[in-house]
């Protein structure tokens, strides 16, 4: 065999597997075992916690999809995010973050790094002259996350490393919206990948899990910091999320080329006023977006124009569901002042741009006929409902 690399539906299916010695079946086997025999094991390492079997095969997976020398898994995103960040900072530090971040990572930050003494910044904007604004002497960590939720602004990832680099800084970054299938920061220089392996990494809404990317050194450290909180996954659900991602690369392309283009269909739209996509030319972000990701992802934003209510379209929908998450094979919405940023004041929302009117929509994997279809027929009946005249030429 040629030394070539293997590809990414190659790798989502075959890297990273438990063989079957004893059947040669074609999936792994699964190890529910909490107990192992203790001779003939590191006993810093003696599997439970983030290291039992099918853990150790589905981190390798993990680790050849980002491009990073070595991976953990974790019972959720959010201890993912708040193992890794806790991993890299102590009493004094100071880490600067985007405005822009997860509402769970905001509420992490918020809430509990004051006790822990740890300092931190959010910045309003997400260029790399935001970030390095912010920087004290104490500052340890940049953390990043491109696309932002819900307004899909784009960091410069290459940009970003350089900056640590000459500071002498550990980056992080929140990768769960591109997805490892269109986006590699490791292969931007940054440090710490993370993922809430909940969204497309599961990709079917009913899996719960986190993951972590990065250098043998790096997860190490970070490694002994969970075995101590103690946020390991379950062997059903690792086993689970195996069989997830062998479908990753398809699932993705689907939803990201579903999104693109919707996000064409809805920027020519009469009643849709804006449209938020990196994909499309008209996005700030979309040169960048060019150069670092591979495709432009399954998540969208737009604006109904003023005076059609949200809550008429919603109900009209037929196909595309309200939702809290995202990233599921079925389409869904949200509307972030009711829903992510329901508990942010109005002047915070107005501040971080998110409009009463936002939806955030996930693409799903259906026909893209289907799902223009049913936009257009709940926005015609939201419309109708309101008796507003369309704002546009050529208004359906
Ligand atoms: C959902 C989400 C998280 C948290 O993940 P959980 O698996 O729900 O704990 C973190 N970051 C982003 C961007 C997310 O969308």
């Amino acid at each position: 065999m040629s030394k070539r690399k293997a590809g990414l539906n190659t790798t989502c299916t075959h890297v990273g597997a438990v063989p079957d010695e004893q059947f040669q079946g074609a999936v792994s086997p699964l190890y529910m075992s909490t107990s192992y025999a203790y001779e003939h094991v590191d006993v810093k390492r003696y599997p439970r916690y983030f290291n039992t079997p099918n853990q150790e095969a589905l981190c390798r997976k993990i680790a050849a999809l980002e491009h990073t020398e070595a991976a953990l898994i974790f019972g959720s995103g959010m201890a993912a995010v708040s193992t890794s960040l806790l991993a890299f900072l102590n009493h004094g530090d100071h880490v600067v973050l985007s405005q822009q971040s997860y509402g769970g990572t905001h509420s992490l930050i918020k809430e509990e790094f004051g006790k822990y003494g740890i300092d931190f910044t959010f910045v309003e904007g997400t260029g790399v002259a935001d970030f390095e604004a912010a920087i004290r002497p104490e500052t340890r960590v940049l953390y990043l996350e491109t696309p932002s939720n819900p307004l899909l602004l784009i960091t410069d990832l290459e940009a970003v490393s350089k900056l640590a680099a000459d500071r002498g800084l550990t980056t992080l970054i929140d990768n769960t919206f591109a997805s490892p299938v269109n986006q590699n920061p490791a292969d931007f220089g940054i440090d710490v990948v993370i993922h809430s392996a909940t969204k497309y990494m599961g990709g079917h809404s009913d899996i719960c899990a986190g993951a972590v990317a990065a250098s043998r050194e790096h997860i190490d450290r970070i490694f002994q910091l969970a075995k101590n909180l103690g946020g390991s996954l379950s062997d059903q659900t690792t086993w689970m999320l195996e069989r997830s991602l062998k479908t990753l690369g398809l699932r993705v392309k689907a939803q990201s080329e579903n999104a693109l283009r919707l996000a064409r269909h809805l920027q020519d739209h009469p009643d849709v006023s804006s449209v938020y996509y990196p994909g499309l030319e008209s996005h700030p972000g979309h040169a960048i977006a060019r150069a670092q990701m591979h495709g432009f992802g399954g998540m969208l934003s737009f604006e109904l124009a003023p005076g059609i209510p949200l809550e008429g379209f919603v109900r009209a929908l037929k196909w595309v569901r309200p939702s809290m998450s995202l990233a599921g094979v079925e389409s869904t919405l949200t509307i972030p002042t009711l829903t992510s940023h329901a508990l942010l004041s109005e002047a915070d929302r107005q501040r971080a741009g998110i409009r009463p009117n936002l939806i955030r929509f996930s693409a799903g994997i259906e026909d893209f006929e289907d799902l223009s279809a049913d936009l257009d027929q709940a926005i015609a009946s939201a419309r109708k409902q309101a008796g507003v005249t369309p704002q546009k030429e050529g208004a359906v």
